[in-house]
């Protein structure tokens, strides 16, 4: 309150209270309100009975004389008379309302101080805490009450990171081992959406990784046979299923893991095994009807021959015709027998330095007398060089091609053999200028017991296998294997 109101509280103050002395025994000694003697006892006063008996008391009622509420205030003096002190309750009121205000600033004062000092002492507290390094806890410089606290953070950190460290290495060591796999695996939970699918995997189903990661294996890939299998994977809990798939053949063999909550599938490129198997049952049927023809012929005549219903002038034609036949089918057998050898990896051959041309020169030798009968002028021509390689399948090769360079050419054609450099790889090329070779028919001679023309072929003694087994011999020496013909002009084949 200002100075003004002040001294209107004071004025009504000391207008307002009412000041009474009273005697032990009640008796009113002295009011400033009045005289004395006008005053009944006040004895029975509660105010008054309350300091008589405890030394002061104070009491609010209406009072007899003004018949306002008032206050009342007693205390015991030393002699045994009572002061008594009274106010009417309204000034009380209006002292407290005209203080109140100023309550009500200075509390909010306090507690605008109270909570900026609070800040500010908090800040202060909390500040080195706060630069505590989390990750170098110790090299901080905080309360040395802190310091154990901080070397368990330390401790902590340690382990964290060595556990890290050790799930790091689990980690990389299971992505090495899925991504070395030729097969594909691949992880996925109950909905079949991809956890985790390793490199062989994303590159059989034809995704990248980011196309794979979190997708379903059905919205990948929604072929018949994926979403049976998974059918059958949920029914049973296990399935296997063929697939084709960018022109290859899979195996995809699944199951359910965990209790359900997720199932793996393994996938193996099954293209060369399905396709082996389909080449030798193949193999098997041809090799049973190409042996069938020449002894069907050898049947017959020696059959005639033991009957005794052959002329004798007949006789040494027949005997010259089983030769043949005989011979025919001695070099079927010999063909198969080296194929099937290949086929089977070629165990035990060898590696070793081979004269290319050497090779060459000695194939052109045996070939001769071949070559004088069909009218064909052979020749060799090239430099010497080696390759690292097997000299028997080096010489079949050879041989193979320039008998078919002699074979497949026109009387005083020409066949040659020659050996070249190119690069850092050894070409060995037969060229002839023979009969050629249909262009739709130059992807398939190389198959087995396929011949352009099986009349001529025959004649000329072939199996339909020469091919075969020089494509096999040029990739046992990892070597390209090529063909350039025009029918009517000649054939060059070219081994790299
Ligand atoms: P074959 O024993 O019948 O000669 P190959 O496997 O060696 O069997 O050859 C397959 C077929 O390819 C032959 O029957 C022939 O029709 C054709 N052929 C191979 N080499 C030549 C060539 N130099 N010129 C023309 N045709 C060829």
């Amino acid at each position: 309150a200002n100075a003004g109101e002040a001294l209107v509280l004071l004025e009504n103050s000391l207008t307002l209270s009412r000041v009474t002395l009273i005697a032990p025994d009640g008796q009113v000694l002295f009011d400033n309100m009045g005289e004395a003697d006008s005053f009944d006892n006040h004895a029975n006063r509660e105010e008054f009975i309350g300091a008589l008996s405890r030394g002061s008391a104070t009491a609010i009622r209406r009072s007899d004389s003004s018949g306002m509420d008032m206050i009342y205030y007693a205390q015991k003096l030393q002699d045994g008379s009572v002061l008594r002190l009274s106010a009417p309750l309204r000034l009380v009121h209006s002292v407290f309302a005209g203080m109140l205000p100023g309550l009500l600033g200075g509390m909010a004062a306090i507690v605008c101080v109270a909570v900026l000092l609070s800040r500010i002492i908090a800040g202060t507290l909390l500040k080195p805490l706060s630069n505590i390094d989390l990750d170098e806890p110790e090299a901080a410089n905080t309360y040395e009450e802190l310091t154990p606290l901080l070397s368990r953070i330390m401790e902590q950190n340690k382990r964290s990171r060595q556990q890290i460290a050790r799930l790091n290495a689990k980690q990389q060591e299971m992505d090495m081992l899925l991504n070395g796999m030729s097969e594909g695996f691949l992880a996925m939970d109950a909905r079949h959406r991809l956890l985790s699918v390793n490199k062989s995997a994303l590159q059989m189903l034809g995704v990248s990784a980011q196309d794979a990661q979190g997708r379903t294996l059905t919205a990948i890939n929604r072929q018949p046979d994926m979403l049976n299998l998974l059918e059958e994977l949920e029914r049973t809990g296990t399935a296997s299923a063929t697939l084709c798939q960018g022109g290859r053949i899979y195996l995809l063999s699944a199951s359910k893991v965990d209790g359900g909550s997720g199932s793996v599938m393994l996938i193996r490129d099954i293209t060369e095994k399905t396709e082996g198997e389909l080449m030798r049952k193949r193999f098997s049927a041809n090799v049973s009807h190409e042996l069938r023809t020449p002894l069907t012929t050898i049947f017959g005549y020696s059959d005639m021959l033991a009957s005794g219903m052959v002329k004798p002038e007949d006789r040494q034609d027949f005997l010259e015709r089983i030769t043949a036949e005989s011979r025919r089918m001695l070099d079927l057998v010999e063909d198969i027998l080296r194929l099937s050898k290949l086929d089977e990896g070629y165990q035990g051959g060898r590696r070793e330095k081979v004269d290319v041309l050497d090779c060459a020169k000695q194939t052109a030798v045996s070939l001769e007398a071949a070559a004088e009968f069909k009218q064909v002028r052979l020749t060799v021509t090239g430099e010497p060089l080696h390759v690292l390689g097997d000299p028997t399948l080096v010489g079949e090769l050879i041989y193979n091609l320039a008998d078919n360079a002699i074979k497949y050419n026109k009387p005083g054609g020409e066949a040659e053999i020659s050996v070249h450099r190119s690069g850092d790889r050894v070409n060995l090329v037969v060229r002839d200028t023979g009969i050629g070779i249909h262009p739709t028919q130059q992807d398939k001679i190389f198959e087995r017991f396929y011949r352009t023309d099986k009349s001529r072929s025959k004649e000329t003694g072939g199996t339909g296998l020469g091919l075969s087994i020089v494509k096999h011999s040029a990739e046992y020496h990892s070597a390209t294997l090529s063909v350039q013909s025009t029918p009517g002009q000649g054939s060059v084949f070219t081994v790299s």
